[in-house]
């Protein structure tokens, strides 16, 4: 158990209304902080002021990124209370992680009172409007005042909160998304999996390329074939190909293992769908769109929850997906996920966990 110090703000903000929160752009009055040094573990943990935090310019994090995130949701349900949506899968890849970035794992029955803790101190922050949540963002940065590369001594375990609003104010719209053929997220044996601000350092060319172009995001591909699929952004993908629910497998290391994605495979299975984790490489995907078997794909993670893609452009080739539409498959796993996550309907799968 960890002993929580509290230091109050003095002043609290005046809270946003639901319908301008948008997505990271309000935060909470308070933060959690907790600190690292080699010999003495995680120590000092606390809810104070949110605000800007004094690091030396040489800390580590500045110059080798040595930083790694997460990010899940609280939501309000109709009687009051709120609840975290499988927090304990957040915190196990928290700490798978920090293996691969050489930073000290944070016990899990910490990191999950110190997210607890800092959610219900901030409650009146969770938002009431239906479709809004209370975004949670934990981080840790390399704070050694150091310029030598190697894994630093010191570090800050923080969490910071933001109110969110609706991803679909106007009901499920299928985003348009862009095959990358000239760069790539990842590489086999690199930090695909990790959920680290470096990778999406390396996104962001890509990215704006395609938004430029008017397409919301781009669909990675393997970094070494440039072949299998990957992701998308900041999302896992599925492809439903001739009544079977295929996505790509997390065998290669390449695919940041998503909570959303877990938990539709698990609904899927438990539906009864053919679900197939496995390598699929996007000439199977065009040839299936041809064929006329490729009847829905979309994106999953905590964000928008479920995203149909309504067309995919390979170099100007274009392939529309379902007339643009959300299919089905889509529409079940997003309809079936939000009442689980906002408790309209009783938790049988177990992934629910009461923050009051
Ligand atoms: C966080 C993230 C996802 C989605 O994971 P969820 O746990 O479902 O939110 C997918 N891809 C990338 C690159 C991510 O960073």
């Amino acid at each position: 158990m960890l002993d929580i110090k509290i230091t109050a703000a003095l002043t609290k903000k005046e809270k946003p209304a639901d319908n301008i929160l948008g997505f990271g752009r309000y935060f909470t009055d308070h933060m959690f902080v907790m600190d690292y040094d080699l010999g003495e573990g995680w120590h000092d943990p606390r809810i104070i002021p949110y605000g800007p935090i004094a690091l030396d310019p040489s800390a580590m994090v500045f110059h080798y990124a040595q930083e790694l995130f997460e990010g899940l949701k609280a939501y309000r349900c109709e009687d009051g209370h709120i609840q975290l949506f499988r927090p304990d899968k957040n915190i196990e890849r928290m700490n798978n992680t920090c293996r691969r970035m050489c930073v000290p794992e944070v016990p899990a029955d910490d990191a999950l009172q110190a997210i607890k803790a800092l959610v219900d101190y901030e409650k009146d922050w969770v938002p009431h409007s239906e479709g809004t949540s209370l975004y949670i963002r934990p981080f840790i940065i390399a704070t050694e005042p150091q310029l030598g590369v190697h894994p630093s001594k010191k570090y800050q375990f923080i969490i910071i909160l933001s109110p969110v609003g609706s991803y679909y104010a106007g009901g499920l719209d299928p985003v348009k998304i862009c095959i990358e053929r000239k760069y790539v997220r990842c590489v086999k044996g690199g930090t695909g999996e990790a959920k680290v601000g470096g990778n999406y350092a390396a996104s962001l060319l890509g990215q704006k390329e395609a938004e430029a172009r008017g397409y919301a995001q781009v669909l990675w591909l393997d970094g070494i074939e440039r072949k299998y699929i990957d992701e998308v952004g900041a999302m896992n993908v599925f492809f439903v190909i001739d009544k079977t629910v295929i996505t790509p497998s997390l065998a290669d290391g390449n695919i940041l293992p998503g909570v959303t994605r877990r938990s539709c495979i698990e609904l899927l299975k438990k539906w009864g769908y053919n679900v197939e984790e496995r390598k699929i490489s996007i000439d199977e995907v065009i040839e299936a769109h041809k064929n006329g078997k490729l009847t829905e794909s979309f994106g999953t993670g905590t964000a928008a929850v479920i995203s149909p893609v309504g067309e995919y452009n390979d170099n100007g080739n274009v392939m529309i997906i379902n007339d643009g539409k959300i299919g089905p498959v889509s529409q079940k796993l997003y309809d079936n996920l939000t009442a689980l996550q906002w408790g309209k309907i009783e938790d049988d799968m177990g992934w629910i966990v009461k923050v009051n």
